[in-house]
C-alpha cells in the first residue's frame, strides 16, 4: 500500500489540524508522533494499511535550524519509503519562524533531497482569518506584525511581508504569485511559477484571499514534488488528487472502529474555553479536582483521584479528573511550587492516571490541553493516531493502536481554546460504540 501525500508538520497540533482537513477533503489519514525509533508493533503496521496520507508531527518549529532539518530529513525518508507522491511541509498559518529558520532551511533541504528546483509557500487559512495579499500576511483585519504575533515569546513576527521574511531564511531567490495572477486561473498560476523558476526563483509566496484561491493554487501545484503551507491548502489538495485519479472515492474517510471501554476526561488546560467545558461537564457528571499543592505534599491525593475515577467508571462514566483552575488558583500554585514544578506535577499525574485507567479498561479518552495531551500520549506510549471525524472544528476523534490491546484506544486531544462549551459531553455522544459495549 503506497500513500498519495506525505506531510511533515513542525508541531503536534498543527499536524492534527492538517490531518483533520485531509480527512475532510476525503483522504484516509494517520498522524504519527515523530518517527518511531523502535520497530512498529503489528497493530501499528496494520493501522498504516489502507491510508492515503500520513502526517508526521515533529517539534521543529522553534528548535535550532540544524535539528529541524535533520528531523525533517528523517521524516522525508520514512514517507518516501511509503511511496508518497507529494510531500507537504506544514507550518503555522502565521508563518511562525525566526530569521534563522526554520521554514527556509527546512524547505531548502527538502527541495535538495527531492531534486526539485522550486516550491510554493501557501500559509493562508481564510476560514480562520489568515489571508495573504501582495505577499503580506493578515490575521483578520490586522497585518501580522500588528496582530499580537509581534510579541510571541518564541517566534515574534515583526514583519508581515513574507517575501522579505523568507528572504532572510534562505540564500535562494524568493518570488511572489500575486492576486491578479490567481484571478486568471490555475493555468496562469502554473505559467507564472514556470517563468519565475526560469529566473532562478526557488520559493514563491502565494497570495490567497479565499477558498477559491486555495482551489486554484492546489490545481496549479498538484504535480510539484514539494508544497509548503498551512492546513488550508491541505483541504484543497485531495480534490486535485481525485481529478488525477490518484485517490479513490472513499465513502467515510474518517470512519473509525467502533469504540469500546470506559469514558474518561483528563483536563490540564486552564484556558477560558476549557474552564467553561469543565463547568458544563460538572453540572451533568462527576469530576475530581486535582490540586498541584496536594500532589506535591502526598501520593495520597493521586490515590484519591484514582479511586474516585474507578468508582464512577464502574458506574458507567463518563468521569472527569481536572487540574484546570482559574488564574488566581493557578498563580497561587505557581507561587508556592514554581511555574515549572506546578506544571510538571499536574502533567505527571495526568499521565499516570491515563496509564493506569487505560490499562484497567478505559477505551475512550478525552484530554484537554496541548502540553497535557503530550504528557498523556507519551505516558501511554502512543506513536500514531488514525484520524476520525471532527468533534468540533480542528479537533477530531482519533484511534491509537496500543500494544496488548485487542481494539485501539479512542483518543480526542483538544488544545486549550478549541471546542464548544459542551465538548466533553458531546465528544462521547458522537463516537460510535461497539454494539455490546
Ligand atoms: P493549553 O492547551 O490550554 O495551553 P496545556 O496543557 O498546554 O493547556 O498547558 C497548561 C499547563 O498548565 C500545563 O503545564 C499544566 O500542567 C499546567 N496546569 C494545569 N493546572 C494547573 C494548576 N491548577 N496550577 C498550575 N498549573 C497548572
Amino acid at each position: 500500500m503506497t500513500i498519495v501525500l506525505g506531510a511533515i508538520a513542525d508541531d503536534f497540533t498543527g499536524a492534527t489540524d492538517l490531518a483533520n482537513n485531509l480527512v475532510r477533503g476525503g483522504m484516509r489519514c494517520v498522524q504519527t508522533i515523530g518517527i518511531a525509533d523502535a520497530p512498529l508493533s503489528p497493530q501499528e503496521i496494520e493501522a498504516l494499511e489502507n491510508v492515503d496520507a500520513i502526517v508526521v508531527a515533529l517539534k521543529s518549529r522553534s528548535c535550532p535550524a540544524g535539528e529541524a532539518v535533520a528531523d525533517s530529513m528523517a521524516a522525508l525518508d520514512w514517507l518516501q519509503a511509503r511511496g508518497a507522491r507529494q510531500i507537504f511541509f506544514k507550518y503555522c498559518s502565521t508563518f511562525d519562524s525566526t530569521d534563522a529558520g526554520n521554514i527556509g532551511p527546512v524547505s531548502d533541504a527538502l527541495l535538495d533531497r527531492l531534486g526539485g528546483s522550486r516550491t510554493v509557500m501557501v500559509p493562508a487559512f481564510p476560514v480562520n482569518g489568515r489571508t495573504v495579499y501582495q505577499g503580506h500576511l493578515f490575521v483578520g483585519d490586522r497585518l501580522l506584525n500588528d496582530s499580537g504575533m509581534q510579541d510571541h515569546p518564541l517566534n515574534p513576527m515583526r514583519d508581515a511581508d513574507l517575501v522579505w521574511v523568507l528572504s532572510r531564511q534562505t540564500p535562494h531567490r524568493v518570488g511572489l504569485a500575486a492576486r491578479p495572477v490567481l484571478d486568471r486561473g490555475a493555468e496562469s498560476v502554473h505559467r507564472h511559477l514556470d517563468a519565475l523558476a526560469e529566473q532562478g526563483v526557488r520559493h514563491v509566496i502565494c497570495d490567497t484571499l479565499d477558498e477559491h484561491d486555495l482551489e486554484v493554487l492546489a490545481e496549479a501545484v498538484v504535480d510539484f514534488p514539494l508544497v509548503t503551507g498551512g492546513s488550508g491548502l491541505g483541504q484543497a489538495l485531495p480534490g486535485q488528487y481525485r481529478r488525477r485519479g490518484w485517490l479513490a472515492d472513499v465513502a467515510q474517510p474518517g470512519r473509525l472502529e467502533p469504540a469500546v471501554g470506559g469514558a474518561l476526561v483528563l483536563s490540564g488546560s486552564c484556558s477560558r474555553a476549557t474552564l467553561g467545558q469543565v463547568a458544563h461537564f460538572l453540572r451533568r457528571h462527576p469530576g475530581f479536582a486535582l490540586d498541584p499543592l496536594a500532589l506535591a505534599e502526598t501520593d495520597d491525593h493521586l490515590g484519591k483521584a484514582l479511586a474516585f475515577a474507578r468508582c464512577h467508571l464502574a458506574d458507567g462514566g463518563p468521569v472527569l479528573v481536572y487540574a484546570s483552575a482559574d488564574p488566581e488558583r493557578v498563580r497561587a500554585a505557581q507561587a508556592a511550587l514554581g511555574v515549572e514544578r506546578a506544571g510538571r506535577l499536574v502533567e505527571e499525574a495526568l499521565g499516570q492516571l491515563a496509564r493506569i485507567l487505560v490499562d484497567e479498561g478505559v477505551g475512550r479518552l478525552v484530554v484537554a490541553g496541548g502540553e497535557s495531551s503530550g504528557a498523556v500520549v507519551s505516558a501511554l506510549g502512543v506513536r500514531q493516531l488514525r484520524i476520525g471525524e471532527q468533534i468540533d472544528p480542528g479537533v477530531p476523534w482519533t484511534q491509537a493502536p496500543l500494544p496488548g490491546r485487542a481494539s485501539p484506544l479512542s483518543l480526542a486531544l483538544k488544545s486549550g481554546n478549541f471546542g464548544g462549551e459542551d465538548f466533553f459531553t458531546r465528544a462521547f455522544e458522537v463516537l460510535p460504540m461497539e454494539a455490546s459495549s
